[in-house]
């Protein structure tokens, strides 16, 4: 046992007590954080790249805390999956996105908004009739909802996944792959789920001069997408030229600081004014 003690000593480097330290502290606080409403959720622009028109949003978890500050969802949202506070949070997310969803659609404005999916709440049955009954509280036709998955929801039990994707396609929604290229996904997979849109990753379109393997990646993503029916929406598209290039590519949409960073409601709502409509 001695031994065994001092072997895994060195797991415990100060920086990594740290890390623990800080994560299992976020955790706790997490737990509170909802009910204290230190929940919201920000709303970044999906644009037409050819009409240019706005046509929706992605909904984006923020988190302030009072003493650790800002918190990014890139450390929180994994906190919340190995607790199971997730669901909570989740079921808050599409509620909330849903709810305001419905407020901006009753003034006119004709948009979609997108909610980004944890695997934990995919795999829940019930998933389905609480987004169905959420709809329909609101008033909110399925069609103006979009759910954004990754690669790895859908390889973790590949019959389930198919199971609940169809059930979400009956009921109307639209279904996006997040993140795509950095998963996992085989080509078999993208047949047998009938998405909707692949969101290209954001990686590809960083570095994605003409004539630059990450270009190439990017136009064989659209070609493939257009031979399988899905629209193609580039994540990221941070410069003109990013722009353009996909644009003369053929893609569809894009998402990103060129157009506009994630928004809190009010100043979304704002440059929903700004883009002419309704
Ligand atoms: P994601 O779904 O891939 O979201 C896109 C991320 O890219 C967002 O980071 C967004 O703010 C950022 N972004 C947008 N445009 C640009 C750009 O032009 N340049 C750069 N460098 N970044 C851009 P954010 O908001 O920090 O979210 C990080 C991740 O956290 C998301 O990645 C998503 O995986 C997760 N997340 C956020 N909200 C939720 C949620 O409600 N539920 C779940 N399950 N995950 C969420
Ligand atoms: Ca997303
Ligand atoms: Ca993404
Ligand atoms: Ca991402």
């Amino acid at each position: 046992a001695k031994q065994q003690g001092r072997n895994s000593f060195s797991l415990y480097t100060p920086g990594l007590q740290a890390y623990y330290q800080r994560a299992l502290q976020l955790e706790n606080a997490l737990r509170r954080a909802l009910e204290l409403g230190q929940l919201s959720l920000h709303y970044q622009p999906q644009h037409d790249l050819h009409s240019g028109a706005l046509v929706g949003a992605e909904a984006l978890l923020r988190w302030q805390h009072p003493e650790f500050g800002p918190v990014s969802p890139a450390e929180f949202i994994p906190l919340a999956e190995n607790s199971g506070l997730i669901v909570p949070i989740g079921d808050w997310v599409l509620s909330e996105a849903v709810r305001q969803l419905a407020e901006w659609r009753a003034s006119g404005w004709d948009l979609s908004v997108a909610v980004n999916l944890s695997g934990v709440q995919f795999m829940d049955l019930g998933l389905v009739e609480r987004i169905r009954q959420l709809l329909q509280q609101h008033g909110v036709p399925a069609s103006a909802l979009e759910l954004e998955l990754t690669e790895t929801i859908t390889m973790q039990d590949p019959a389930l996944a198919v199971t609940v994707m169809d059930s979400l396609h009956g009921l109307g929604l639209s279904v996006a792959l997040d993140d795509f290229g950095t998963g996992y996904s085989s080509m078999s997979y993208l047949k047998r789920f009938k998405l909707d849109k692949l969101k290209i990753d954001q990686s590809f379109v960083r570095e994605m001069h003409p004539g630059s393997d990450d270009a190439a990646i990017v136009q064989a993503t659209i070609g493939l997408a257009q031979s399988l029916g899905m629209q193609t929406l580039a994540e990221g598209v941070e410069t003109e030229q990013q722009r353009d290039f996909l644009r003369d590519c053929g893609c569809q949409l894009a998402q990103g600081y060129l157009l506009s960073r994630p928004l809190p409601a009010e100043a979304f709502a704002r440059y929903l004014q700004g883009c002419g409509q309704p």
